[in-house]
């Protein structure tokens, strides 16, 4: 097969197939867990070729079995056996986003349906909503599902994940460089937008030695030299462009920047007669320049540099900031960590001992709330207990340990737990984790209730989006970021990969506000503090400055700051 994608899409259908055919929950969740690792493992075929699967976290005897076969053979005789054992037209149902296929299994016992088409006829004649745990309101998002399963275009694959580009590139560019003196990333990645579809780099010389030997790598599906690309799989796409010593500046600042942005430094450039060699036909009376280095380039329009992530269009009012963005070596404290109190799979001292041996000075402990069943959210008699254990943890921790929660915005905007257990913690995050779908007037009434309330809190994944898979919420932003302001409170920028929430074009919102941000890892396992990084490329696309970031300060200073009960 060698191709991550299609593993990962082959044990994708294992998964859905065993939830279909009532398999145990933990094989089911076992099978999740391998797509995710699948995803972001850096060099499967490395890990196959050397059989070093099992030192994968979440991936025993078996999986690694079943890659293994899938990587070698392109098939699965388990996949195979799955499919076979299914009533007719499992394969295609479950396709159909917003039902699970816990959920679907129902609708084919009862209905009997076996096509996409049958399930519409069904839901257009009401019978759905006949079934028990089926409403109305299901049914109809079911009919929408359908429908758009029915008229979706040819298919176009999703975008890649910031996290998982990055790696993919950190890798390749160890193989460019066996043959290039010098790279560097350019483009949309090196921006740190969310999702790509390109991996690029300037390389000095030519590109086709490097992509030959790009082409060895089992992940690199084609290569075609003429046109200096290479495909990683249909959906990601590998460019190599051309530079030499004297006009490298000019080669990567171009492959860097958006478009508004280049057009922004275009026209700085004709006010000072300045034609950038390489970047179309000069005006007449323009001197031809080629720069060796980007600094170079931008002190020549009388500019800083400026930092990648910003170079979206070009805001001139920020360009003393420049040096202010905060960094991930800023980061002080680790907020929004899961134990195996709700949904994490580490212990609240194994959190500890990886946030410190990480560099931290403190970590916050948020699990669920109570009403976060699906999470085992902590009951109080359980959070009794786990407050107990952190102060036994932190007897002999050499890090400060915060008790927090992640307590639920309830449907009316109401935070899970009563208040005076809320005031006992050191830090609230209030976060949405169900009824995504409000209407707009409903879920803004819902999260200005939330951000109003006189409690400091920190809104946690703000707009609930999952990257590829799950819109953001409908409701009005700057409303809710007024009442936040008004009550003041924080907002989290979620480093989870697939989240990265509050999403970057709504932080100059938050800004002027001065709303203060955390950046947070909402980590489930002691892995899971490895993604700092990406929070804070979002935290740099939105401009965000070092002192606009509460948990840059020291424990002390941080713990006062986020105190629920404020004095003032
Ligand atoms: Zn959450
Ligand atoms: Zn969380």
């Amino acid at each position: 097969m060698q191709n991550t994608n299609q593993v990962s899409a082959a044990l994708r259908e294992m998964a859905a197939l065993l939830e279909f055919s009532k398999a145990p929950k933990f094989k089911v969740k076992a099978y999740r867990r391998a797509v995710e690792v699948v995803d972001t493992v850096a060099d499967l075929a490395a890990l196959v070729e050397h059989g070093r699967l099992e030192e994968l976290q979440g991936i025993g005897a078996t999986l690694s079995r079943q890659i293994e076969e899938l990587w070698n053979t392109g098939s699965s005789q388990f996949l195979n056996r799955l499919r076979n054992e299914q009533p007719e037209g499992t394969s295609e149902l479950i396709q159909l986003e917003s039902m699970t296929p816990r959920r679907l299994r129902v609708l084919v016992d009862g209905l009997g349906v076996h096509s996409i088409a049958q399930l519409r006829e069904a839901c257009a004649d009401e019978r759905v909503r006949t079934l028990p745990g089926f409403g109305k309101k299901t049914e109809q998002r079911l009919l929408e599902a359908c429908d758009r399963w029915q008229n979706r275009g040819p298919e176009v694959p999703l975008p890649t994940l910031l996290s998982k580009a990055l790696e993919r590139a950190a890798l390749l560019e160890q193989e460019l460089l066996r043959v290039s003196e010098r790279v560097q990333l350019v483009g949309a990645l090196r921006r740190g937008q969310e999702t790509v579809r390109e991996l690029a780099w300037v390389v000095l010389g030519e590109t086709p030695e490097p992509l030959r030997q790009l082409a060895k790598l089992p992940q690199v599906l084609r290569v075609e030299v003429e046109h200096g690309r290479a495909y990683l799989s249909e959906a990601l796409q590998l460019q190599l462009l051309p530079a030499n010593a004297a006009n490298w500046g000019n080669v990567v600042v171009l492959a860097t920047g958006n478009e508004a942005h280049i057009a922004a430094l275009r026209g700085l450039a004709a006010e000072r007669r300045i034609a950038i060699q390489g970047w179309g036909s000069p005006a007449s009376n323009a001197v031809l320049r080629a720069f060796a280095t980007e600094q170079e380039l931008y002190a020549s329009l009388g500019l800083p540099f400026v930092p990648a992530e910003l170079r979206r269009g070009l805001d001139e009012s920020r360009l003393a900031d420049f040096d202010q963005l905060v960094t991930e070596q800023d980061i002080r404290g680790m907020v929004h960590c899961h134990t195996t109190y709700s949904d994490g799979r580490s212990s609240i001292a194994e959190m500890a001992d990886a946030a410190h041996a990480l560099g931290m000075q403190y970590l916050t402990i948020t699990d669920h709330s109570p009403s976060a069943h699906y999470a085992h959210g902590v009951s109080l008699d359980r959070l009794k207990q786990q407050w107990d254990e952190i102060a036994a943890v932190q007897e002999g921790s050499p890090i400060r340990i915060l008790r927090g929660t992640e307590s639920d915005i309830l449907a009316d905007g109401g935070l899970d737990y009563p208040d005076s257990v809320l005031e006992g913690f050191d830090v609230v995050i209030a976060s949405i984790h169900a009824r995504h779908r409000m209407d707009r007037a409903a879920m803004t009434a819902r999260l200005v209730r939330a951000m109003s309330l006189p409690i400091f809190k920190i809104w946690g994944h703000g707009l609930g989006r999952i990257l590829n898979h799950r819109d953001a919420i409908d409701c009005d932003v700057p409303a809710v970021l007024d009442a936040l302001a008004g009550s003041r409170g924080a907002i989290e920028l979620n480093s989870d990969p697939q989240r990265l929430d509050l999403p970057p074009e709504w932080i100059p919102a938050a800004r002027e506000r001065k709303i203060p941000f955390v950046i947070s890892v909402d980590a489930h396992s002691t892995r899971g503090l490895a993604v700092l990084r990406y929070g804070t490329l979002m935290a740099r696309r939105g401009g965000v400055l070092r002192a606009e970031v509460l948990n840059t300060e020291l424990a002390e200073r941080f713990a006062a700051l986020v105190r629920p009960t404020q004095a003032g």
